[in-house]
């Protein structure tokens, strides 16, 4: 199981600095469930001196697919994995939505994070309108080939997918469990078709979509949801602590 924290594009340095020693207070000694925060790029730094002897984990938000170069603006694997990060979120909805990120554009980031041993956590997940038009399957299958064909995973550990269904994320409206489900039970078997059922059977897939406290332990009961990416919720480090504690049952359960 793992639990990743989407900070986006929130907190200042003060705050950024509170709720990361918060989160190492109540989860740093976290041994069942592999734990991420991902804060803003500017506060990467200074997060990472903090979780410095925890058990907590570094991510980025997002990053670009060359090493250096005249890019203003932009972050690179490189300088990811030189302040700490161990994952990097990439094709999050809100990136494809406002900042005209495409499949093949993800696809070149988790290339590039691969190369440098950045575990991407891809996003993928459709909007309501394709849901309503029965059209879900089809779009998070192009997404997920989109994002990941043509690439050979040596571990099931160094990529991580998270479905996140666009009407849930920051909604409120979180997907039913028996929905989510369905999707990460249809997401597995394309990254069997990819990878051979050995690497599907152990990549990690999450949830992601207005998953708080009182609704994490019903989605990560389903035997395909590996854990979640928490957006708001990742905001207060008591119900980020609460869904980890979800998660922790969860593996607890399966080792009885
Ligand atoms: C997200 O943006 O990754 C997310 C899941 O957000 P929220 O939990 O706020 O819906």
């Amino acid at each position: 199981m793992l639990v990743a924290g989407n900070w986006k594009m929130n907190t200042v340095l003060d705050t950024a600095t509170e709720l990361a020693s918060e989160v190492v207070q109540r989860v740093g000694q976290e041994q069942d469930v592999r734990v991420a925060v991902c804060p803003p790029f500017v506060f990467l730094e200074s997060v990472a001196a903090i979780l410095k002897g925890s058990r907590v984990h570094l991510g980025a938000q997002n990053m670009f697919y060359e090493d250096a170069g005249a890019y203003t603006g932009e972050v690179s694997a490189p300088m990811l994995t030189s302040v700490g990060c161990t994952y990097v979120i990439l094709g999050h909805s809100e990136r494809r939505q406002y900042f005209c990120e495409t499949d093949e554009s993800v696809h070149r980031k988790v290339v590039q994070a691969l190369r440098h041993r950045l575990v991407p956590i891809v996003c993928v997940g459709e909007t309501l309108e394709e849901r309503e038009r029965g059209e879900a399957l089809t779009v998070v299958q192009r997404q997920v080939y989109g994002a990941l064909q043509h690439i050979e995973l040596e571990t099931p550990d160094a990529l991580v997918v998270a479905y996140e269904p666009v009407w849930a994320i920051g909604t409120g409206h979180t997907a039913t469990p028996e929905q989510a489900q369905h999707m990460h039970a249809a997401i597995r078997s394309w990254l069997a078709e990819l990878w051979g059922e050995g690497i599907a059977r152990e990549v990690h897939i999450l949830y992601g979509g207005s998953v708080k406290p009182d609704n994490a332990a019903s989605l990560f009961v389903r035997p395909d949801i590996d854990g979640g990416l928490i957006g708001g919720a990742s905001l207060k480090a008591d119900a980020f602590a609460a869904i980890v504690e979800a998660a922790r049952a969860q593996v607890l359960r399966k080792r009885v």
